[in-house]
């Protein structure tokens, strides 16, 4: 067994991006700057968000915190996101998921320009993902597409089953797994709680990619000896043996599960930080008019 480390793979990623923000500063005069909304005060959002804003410092970008308390109204949210599209010092803007019930966060996702859409939730960077056009990839899967480069796992001809079909990490993962692209090529089941025979599918799988939101939900008795396992899951239990107050468990059984596969990814430590590589990425290519010129 050999571990996928993220903190590994996204230190070394983020000296590129914070050499290319800097060569990027000389020419421009400017930073690249990413604009995060949170709305409320769950304990996991504000986790995600202090970590985003604190990498963009570290890479050299400007970053911007939105708060809103979770009574805001789904205009003013609206309303604030269009002035955002406007202003043209921001390179890239993203609203925290998830929203309070009174927002609707497809019109959230919808009313960000699509320019500017660095979690790649737009309808239009999904469509142009799809087709294989310059976008901005969704963070989670480039995060996990950035991490099979960076360790040079090939991919290609092997059968990847992705358990969970969410709009963020698991559709578009099954896409972008079957693209005829490196990382990709890759022979693609799409999973969900509907499936009838997930553990036989499971079992087939080359490469098993991990969305449920379920702690420890991939047994061993699931994996095929040899599989990749790329475990997206971030389950938070409050734990009175960490500093914190809680601890947090993948979708995989890693102790049983990382003996039997070849590659794997822990929780915490994996698929979690590359992805704000891949946001880092996109809000750089942004910046940089990589995307949409
Ligand atoms: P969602 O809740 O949106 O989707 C979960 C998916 O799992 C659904 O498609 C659901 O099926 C499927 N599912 C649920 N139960 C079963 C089951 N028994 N068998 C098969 N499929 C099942 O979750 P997300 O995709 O947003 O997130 C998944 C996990 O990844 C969470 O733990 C989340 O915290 C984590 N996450 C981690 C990120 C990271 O950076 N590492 C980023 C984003 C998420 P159905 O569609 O039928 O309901």
């Amino acid at each position: 067994m050999q571990l996928l480390d993220g903190k590994f793979a996204s230190e070394k990623i983020k000296q590129e991006i914070a050499a290319d923000a800097a060569d990027f500063l000389t020419k421009s005069g400017r930073k690249p700057h990413l604009v995060a909304i949170l709305v409320g005060n769950d304990g996991g959002s504000e986790t995600y968000v202090a970590s985003k804003m604190k990498n963009c410092e570290k890479v050299g970008f400007l970053s911007s915190l939105i708060r809103y308390d979770v009574t805001v109204s789904e205009a003013e949210l609206l309303e604030k996101i269009q002035e955002i599209n406007r202003d043209v010092s921001v390179d890239g803007l993203i609203v925290q998921l998830p929203l309070p019930k009174h927002i609707d966060p497809e019109k959230v996702t919808e009313t960000i320009d699509f320019q500017k859409d660095v979690d790649g939730f737009h309808p239009v960077n999904l469509g142009r993902m799809m087709r294989n056009l310059p976008c901005f990839i969704p963070a989670t899967p480039y995060g996990i597409l950035l991490m099979l480069e960076a360790y040079q796992v090939d991919t290609a001809g092997k059968h990847c089953v992705v358990v969970g079909r969410s709009n963020i990490v698991g559709s578009p993962m099954s896409i972008l797994m079957a693209r005829n692209a490196n990382p990709g090529n890759c022979t693609v089941t799409l999973t969900h709680s509907r499936t009838t025979n997930l553990k036989e599918l499971v079992l087939q799988a080359d490469i098993v990619v991990a969305a449920i939101g379920k702690k420890n939900f991939v047994t061993a008795d699931m994996v095929k000896p040899g599989a990749i396992i790329i475990d997206v899951g971030i389950n938070r239990e409050t734990s009175e043996l960490t500093k914190s107050g809680y601890k947090l468990y993948g979708d995989v059984d890693f102790e049983n599960v990382a003996p039997k596969s070849s590659w794997i990814t822990p929780v915490p430590g994996g698929v979690g930080l590359m992805t704000i590589v891949g946001l880092l990425k996109n809000t750089l290519a942004s910046a940089k008019g990589e995307v949409y010129k």
